[in-house]
This record gives C-alpha cells, sequence and structure tokens, in this order.
C-alpha cells in the first residue's frame, strides 16, 4: 500500500474551485433556460462533434473545467431542444427552472428511495398522494412515481395481469394460464403498452387493437364484439385500456363507458394519461376526461404536461393490496427492521421493479408548492387554447390541410396546396419537416394519419406563445412553395 491519500480520492482537492465552478455552471444554465424563446431549436451535429464522441476510453486525465468546457461546446449546443419555445415534436416537456435546481439537490442528497425510515421517502409518499388527490382517486390508493410514462404502464398491466390471474402467476407464470390471458385497447394505442404485454409474456396477439371512430377513439361497439367472441372462443379477458390523449391525435376514448364495460365484463381498467391526464387539471378541460377517476390504473407523465425536467412519470393504483402483492418480495437483506433506518412502514420497492431508486420525487414536490396545481392546470388550458389556434391557422390557409380534429392539445396537418399531384404529397411534406428542423425554426415532428404524412404538434410547452405558431406556419408554406419550385 502506498501513502494514504491527503483527501477522499473523488472529492476535490481543491473545493473552492469546484465550488468556482459550479457557480459558473449554474449561472450558465440559467442564461441558457432563459435564452430559450430565441435562437435554433435544434442543430445537425457537425461531423467533428459526432467524431469526438467516438474516442477510447480515456487514459489522460482532464480537469473538470477541461470537461465543463466541452459540455459547453459540444453538448449543450446539440441537443433535443425541447426547452425551446418552438418545440412541439412528439410529446416532451421543457423541464422548469426550479426542477432543474431540484435535480441538483437530489442528486447531491442522494437517498436510496427503495425504503427505509427517511423523509426522502416520505417526500415520495406526499406526491403520489397529492397526484391521488389531484385526479380524484379514493384515499388508501398506492403509486410509484417511475422513469416515464412507459414504465407506468408496464406496472399498471402487471398488477392487471396479477389480478386478473385466478393461479399463483408469480410462481407458475402465464404458461399455467388455464385459458389465454387477453388485453384491450384501441389501435390508437402507444407502443409502451404494446413492449408491457411483451414482456409480460401474454404476446402481442393477446393485446386486441380495437377499431376506431371517425374521430380517433375506439369503437365500443366493436369492443363489444371482440370480447364477446373471445369469451366464446375460449380466452380469458382481464384488462381494458382506456386512452386519455392518444399520442398520434390527443384523441380521448369514450373513459365512462370503458369503465362500465370493464364493471360489466370484470376486467381491470387501466387508462394510458401519459401527457392527456393532466388535461384534468385544468377546469375547462375536465369534462373531456369525464371517467378519468374510475380508472384500477392511471400511468401518466410528470415530465410531459406537468413540465418538469426528465425523468419522471406515475402509476396510481387503486387496490393497494393488489399493487403490493404483486411486486413485494423480501429476502433477508431486504428485512424491514422494527427501529432504526431498515424501519419504515412503506418501502417503494414493494410497488415496483425496481430496488435502488433516485429522489425524482424532489422536483414535484417542489413543484406543487411552488407552482401550484392551478397555475400548472391554467399553463395545460392555454397549451390547449394555442392547439386550437394552430388549427384555425391551417384550416384558414388555402395551402394547408387539417388531418384530425383536434380534442386536446395535439395537431396533425399538412401543406397541400390545389396544384400538387396527391401522390407528392407525402414526400413534400417530410421534406418540409426536415428543412423545418435543419434550419432551426421550429421542431413538429411526423407522422401517419390514416395513411398519410401529417407534421404533428403536440403542444406541451409552457414557452410558446401565439407568434410561435404564427411563424410555423409561415415556414410551412414558405418551404412548400420552395420545395415546388425546386421540383420545377
Ligand atoms: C409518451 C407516451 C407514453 C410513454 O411515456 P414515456 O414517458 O415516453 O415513457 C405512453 N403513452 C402515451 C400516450 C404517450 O404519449
Amino acid at each position: 500500500m502506498g501513502n494514504e491519500p491527503s483527501h477522499p480520492a473523488l472529492d476535490p482537492e481543491d473545493w473552492s474551485k469546484l465550488r468556482q465552478l459550479g457557480h459558473q455552471m449554474l449561472d450558465d444554465m440559467f442564461d441558457f433556460q432563459q435564452s430559450r424563446l430565441e435562437g435554433p431549436v435544434w442543430q445537425p451535429i457537425p461531423d467533428e462533434v459526432r467524431q469526438g464522441f467516438q474516442s477510447p476510453l480515456p487514459a489522460d486525465i482532464q480537469t473538470a473545467d477541461q470537461v465543463y468546457q466541452r459540455f459547453k461546446d459540444e453538448i449543450l449546443p446539440y441537443s433535443t431542444g425541447n426547452t425551446h419555445a418552438r418545440f412541439w415534436g412528439w410529446v416532451m416537456g421543457n423541464g422548469t427552472p426550479l426542477g432543474m435546481l431540484a435535480d441538483m439537490l437530489a442528486s447531491g442528497l442522494n437517498p436510496n428511495m427503495g425504503g427505509g425510515d427517511q423523509v426522502p421517502n416520505l417526500v415520495e409518499l406526499q406526491v403520489i398522494d397529492w397526484c391521488r388527490q389531484m385526479f380524484d382517486f379514493p384515499e388508501g390508493s398506492s403509486g410509484l412515481l417511475t422513469s416515464g410514462g412507459s414504465v407506468a404502464n408496464l406496472i399498471g398491466l402487471a398488477v392487471a395481469r396479477h389480478h386478473g390471474a385466478d393461479f399463483d402467476l408469480r410462481r407458475d407464470g402465464v404458461a399455467a394460464a388455464p385459458k389465454p390471458m387477453t388485453m384491450y385497447g384501441s389501435q390508437e394505442m402507444h407502443s409502451s403498452l404494446d413492449k408491457a404485454v411483451e414482456l409480460l409474456g401474454l404476446g402481442l396477439n393477446h393485446l386486441r387493437k380495437i377499431e376506431i371512430d371517425d374521430r380517433f377513439r375506439i369503437s365500443t361497439e366493436a369492443l363489444r364484439r371482440q370480447l364477446e367472441a373471445d369469451l366464446a372462443a375460449g380466452f380469458q379477458p382481464i384488462a381494458l385500456i382506456g386512452c386519455a390523449g392518444a399520442v398520434n391525435t390527443g384523441a380521448v376514448d369514450p373513459l365512462d363507458e370503458l369503465a362500465d364495460i370493464a364493471e360489466e365484463y370484470d376486467l381491470w381498467y387501466h387508462i394510458d394519461g401519459a401527457f392527456g391526464a393532466l388535461a384534468y387539471l385544468a377546469p375547462e378541460l375536465r369534462d373531456r376526461l369525464q371517467g378519468l377517476s374510475r380508472a384500477d390504473s392511471l400511468a401518466f407523465d410528470l415530465h410531459k404536461w406537468f413540465y418538469l425536467p426528465f425523468e419522471i412519470g406515475c402509476t396510481l393504483v387503486r387496490d393497494e393490496q393488489v399493487h403490493r402483492s404483486t411486486f413485494t418480495l423480501r429476502p433477508d437483506y431486504l428485512h424491514e427492521g422494527a427501529r432504526g433506518l431498515s424501519g419504515g412502514k412503506r418501502w417503494l420497492s414493494d410497488y415496483g421493479i425496481q430496488l435502488t431508486r433516485g429522489f425524482r420525487a424532489l422536483k414535484a414536490w417542489m413543484a406543487f408548492q411552488v407552482h401550484g396545481v392551478e397555475l400548472i392546470g391554467n399553463t395545460i388550458h392555454e397549451n390547449v387554447l394555442q392547439a386550437e389556434y394552430l388549427a384555425e391557422l391551417v384550416e384558414a390557409s388555402p395551402r394547408l390541410e387539417l388531418l384530425a380534429p383536434v380534442d386536446l392539445n395535439v395537431v396533425c396537418f399538412r401543406y397541400r396546396p390545389d396544384e400538387l399531384d396527391s401522390d407528392k404529397l407525402d414526400e413534400v411534406n417530410e421534406e418540409i419537416l426536415y428543412r423545418l428542423h435543419e434550419s432551426g425554426e421550429a421542431v413538429p415532428s411526423g407522422t401517419h394519419v390514416r395513411d398519410r404524412y401529417a407534421l404533428r404538434c403536440a403542444v406541451t410547452n409552457y414557452r410558446s406563445r401565439r407568434s410561435d405558431f404564427d411563424a410555423l406556419v409561415e415556414a410551412v408554406e414558405r418551404m412548400g412553395k420552395q420545395i415546388e419550385l425546386e421540383a420545377d
């Protein structure tokens, strides 16, 4: 053994230097956040930057200042861009400056949120309970904060499968099912539900994708037909999945009617409300989600339409016993103590897949108190008004076409002037999307709506103003015309 080092190995040799760098980082990130009303939304990655990320495992040590400089030069300018006022691609939140600070505090404190008698656990339990109250779930419901909606859906469906099995599923697995178990949802379901059903061993064929009506909502008639056919054919229907805000168009299934059907057929009722559920916070929008609080499990994200930084989602479960018995597992080394740190009544590792968990609860706990549900609800309502405004701009333009009704905050549209052949439309619109991204003017994403290529804006952006949507429409028309000219 050599001499013992004069300071703990990974602590800084000179605290005052790291402190100074830390203050610099904080100032820089405030500047970054403050500047996100202007400048390019996204920028293509220069080749030399891309190559810089293929270097081998570092042998030579650099200073924190040097590596931070690389962050500023090579990482910060070439990120997703969802912090910007003109970002509406896929479904992403901006992240708040307060959330950024909370994540720093959480990382600095670095508690393990698997369990134990410590206040950070109480913070998460309180956040879950506040979520329960905000969605009018009954007292005694349980829940878990997750990495996002995908895992929130997986947990909800895992509880559903456990609940639906009248044999020892945990010991014997799905292979022991006397009849194949089936789940039901609309064709517009999010891909994370496909993945969940695959992982749960049910097989994708047993996730019945029911046809939709002209407003992209599940057809309850077709659903009933499928349920009856499956029962007659010897399947065991166990769960019904409702979409509160389908990812493609924002369509909301008839949630109340689905709750009735779930009762009638004795199905677990899971709602995927990744972004849409949050519209419940706006009194003006609540009617559109009638039936939401009747779910047995509800999955939603706080990093989309609650605007927190990634990652944070949540599953709420009406029946705490079923939730817990799906996941609880206590080997000797995780024994719950009578006293001391290993005490504490509720271990969050009993409610999900992870043992070690991060303190993502803190940013939500702070947001609930500093911003409040009312302000967030108002901001969500403003986003819906902005989506409706964009839809009006599209409908007012002779060169643009709306491709789906706007139920919440998602607008699907395309460039479609009279003179353009319809077989060219997909190609031209896809090209418009790339030019929007590459010029940094705006970031919608692309999708297909009833087999037509669509530019798609999901407005979960608290920084957007109406002028940003004016600019988008102007850019789409300008780029469309330009592409037509180039083709001539
Ligand atoms: C985004 C989304 C998900 C997945 O959530 P992640 O947070 O991305 O894991 C699931 N369902 C819907 C409707 C979504 O929009």
